[in-house]
């Protein structure tokens, strides 16, 4: 994966204890739980590398992106009783992407969470970004007690 200069200085996702903080990760991925969720779930799929866009990834990433990603969607909609979830991935700054680093956002949906199930998109763009000052954010306690939850549920699934 090479797109970028490294800029461990600018970029949230790079910063060193993303590597800490994770809750799940495959060969070339991490699993972050988001600092201001949208609702209960909302994780982010990020690479290790810092890389833009999508476009960049060569297939056999692509490939590992999606099959991790559904892989820790099963684990989020078994932790958090749903069966139902939305997957958002903003690519370039015109559709929304505010941090240079590729992440895909997992949401996971609960029955009636919202009057219209389609309005997670203004929610979610509202606060698009681990750096949102615009929805409550957990304390480092809240996040970490959630991220040990979920590695522990993620290690139990891949047993
Ligand atoms: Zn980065």
């Amino acid at each position: 994966m090479t797109d970028i200069s490294n800029p461990l200085h600018t970029c949230p996702f790079c910063s060193a204890d993303n590597q800490g903080i994770a809750f799940a990760s495959s060969e070339s991925f991490l699993a972050l739980y988001n600092i201001a969720p949208v609702f209960p779930g909302h994780s982010l799929i990020i690479p290790k590398a810092h890389v833009k866009s999508l476009r960049s990834l060569s297939d056999d990433h692509v490939s590992e992106l999606f099959l991790f990603a559904r892989k820790v969607t099963d684990v989020l909609l078994t932790y958090y009783a749903s069966d139902a979830f939305n997957w958002s991935l903003q690519d370039n700054e015109p559709a929304g992407q505010t941090i240079a680093h590729l992440h895909l956002h997992i949401i996971i949906r609960q029955k009636n969470d919202l009057p219209e199930a389609g309005d997670w998109y203004q929610l979610l763009d509202n606060h698009n970004s681990i750096e949102s000052f615009n929805r409550p954010r957990l304390s480092r306690d809240e996040y970490a007690d959630i991220a040990s939850k979920l590695k522990a549920a993620f290690d139990r699934s891949n047993k």
